[in-house]
């Protein structure tokens, strides 16, 4: 019996779909103004696990995704750049997209942008006016009441006075009637960013309306899950609440609310605004997309976990255990040993997923049949039975975790000895001031298609990418 987490009850629920045999998951996609840190793949790789899991239970899957294609922030990031708000955020979907496939990120059945659906989005905040949950600012645009919302905070345990404390992407302006209003319409003519017409003037949608207008068009008032990393909880995910349900009468929105922990640094959210971020692109040349998966599975999803270059090399030690395991089974000719092996390994694997999708849980069952084989192996007690009933034990797994078999032969990226020297010949270098040698040794690190960079840990190198 498979249990989730539910963020809204604060209890682990059994998961009971609202229409038997299928299940609607929507997850809030990215805002697509630069390339996508690991820290986003640890939330989308989290989902995909989830996904994936419930259609092996025999679900039908309807996995939504919103892209958002417009907001402030892209706005801003393209007055900076040159583009058109619209061509920068084509062109970091196009990236977004392309970073999800290399980490085998394809359970997803829609994505969909916000632009193209400001018809619903109209359409809900027409009913959100008549229904008087909405109102007008003059100039500035159309905001949500959210004192009008008895439920308002349910999800985050705050009230409408505790949203006095200043949080991100909560619209300003002075006009508001409580400090927490959020804008679901704001007016524009400045020419730069695209509008559109509206029963109340030229503008363009508020952030938190995007997701209710497509999860409407696609799902109904209604839905199983809806997952996202925990700094959506509040303001976003309250927002989303008090506007489907404002507008349907129905509760919930969703079911089950599921929330990932951070990736963090030093104990800090990893994000583009502090700095301390490694591109998906990045961690891929240096590592591998299978390291990345195996390592965000050790934790659980709702746990908070660090990034550390120490941390995914002890991650690709361990992934370089299985893959000796599975390359030792492969080879295997030996004769049968008596005991079903698979059978009480394959329950615990189960009985963890079922659990909230206990991933930890589920590799340390991995490990432990590891470790019973291991030593039958070295016997030559695998018949080809077992072989068989091992590598399809293996195989199912990985149709989940997606690190055992998938792209084997994705290169750990090996450092060669000759570029090793260099970069330690460029480190004393720099440790004695020459400054001039340790850069020409970083030119000939270059010619050869190194990129060298200087961390608090010591110099780190890369291959430039292509
Ligand atoms: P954004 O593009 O900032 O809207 O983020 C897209 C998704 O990635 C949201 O669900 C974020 O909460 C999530 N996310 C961003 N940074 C992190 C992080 N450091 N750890 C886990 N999830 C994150």
């Amino acid at each position: 019996m498979l249990k989730i987490s539910n963020t809204l009850s604060r209890k682990k629920e059994v998961f009971k779909p609202q229409i038997e045999g299928k299940v609607s998951l929507f997850v809030c996609g990215p805002t697509v103004y630069d390339f996508s840190h690991v820290g986003h793949a640890r939330t989308y790789i989290a989902f995909d696990i989830v996904a994936k899991y419930l259609k092996a239970q025999g679900y039908d899957v309807f996995y939504l995704q919103n892209i958002t294609d417009l907001d402030d922030k892209i706005i801003q990031r393209a007055k900076e750049s040159g583009l058109a708000p619209l061509q920068l955020s084509t062109k970091f979907e196009e990236e977004y997209l392309k970073d999800m496939k290399a980490l085998g990120v394809d359970s997803v059945t829609k994505y969909a942008r916000a632009t193209d659906h400001i018809p619903e989005t109209i359409s809900q905040i027409e009913r959100l006016m008549e229904k008087g949950y909405a109102y007008e600012i003059q100039g500035d645009g159309i905001y949500y009441d959210i004192a009008k919302f008895t439920r308002y905070g349910k999800l985050s345990g705050r009230t409408s006075l505790l949203a006095e404390d200043a949080v991100s992407r909560i619209d300003e302006s002075i006009s508001k009637k409580n400090k927490g209003d959020f804008a679901l319409w704001k007016f524009s003519n400045e020419g730069f960013a695209p509008t559109w017409d509206s029963p109340w003037g030229k503008g363009r949608p508020g952030w938190h309306i995007e997701d209710t207008a497509i999860t409407e068009k696609y799902f109904g008032s209604q839905y199983d899950i809806h997952g996202g990393a925990q700094d959506l909880v509040f303001p976003h995910h309250e927002a989303e609440i008090s506007q489907m349900e404002a507008i349907s009468g129905k509760r919930p929105l969703a079911s089950y609310w599921m929330h990932t922990g951070f990736l963090t640094v030093h104990g800090e959210k990893m994000s583009k605004s502090l700095g301390n971020f490694v591109t998906i692109q990045d961690f891929i040349t240096t590592y591998s997309e299978r390291i990345l998966r195996f390592f965000f599975l050790k934790t659980h999803y709702r746990s908070p976990m660090d990034y550390s270059d120490a941390l995914v090399k002890q991650a690709q030690a361990e992934l370089e255990r299985i893959d000796e395991f599975v390359d030792r089974v492969k080879e295997s000719e030996g004769t049968a040993s008596s005991a079903s092996l698979v059978s009480p390994y394959a329950e615990k694997f189960e009985e963890a997923m079922e659990d909230d999708f206990n991933t930890p849980k589920a590799m340390a069952a991995i490990f432990e049949f590891i470790r019973k084989v291991n030593p039958l192996l070295e016997k030559n007690q695998i018949g080809s039975e077992e072989k068989e009933e091992i590598l399809s034990f293996l195989r199912k797994v990985d149709e989940l975790f997606g690190f055992i078999f998938w792209r084997t032969q994705t290169k750990v990226q090996v450092i060669p000895q000759d570029i090793e020297d260099l970069v330690s010949q460029r480190e004393s270098f720099r440790k004695e001031g020459r400054w001039d040698k340790a850069d020409e040794v970083r030119k000939q690190l270059e010619k050869e298609g190194w990129i060298t960079e200087d961390t608090p840990q010591g110099p780190r190198v890369k291959p430039q990418r292509k």
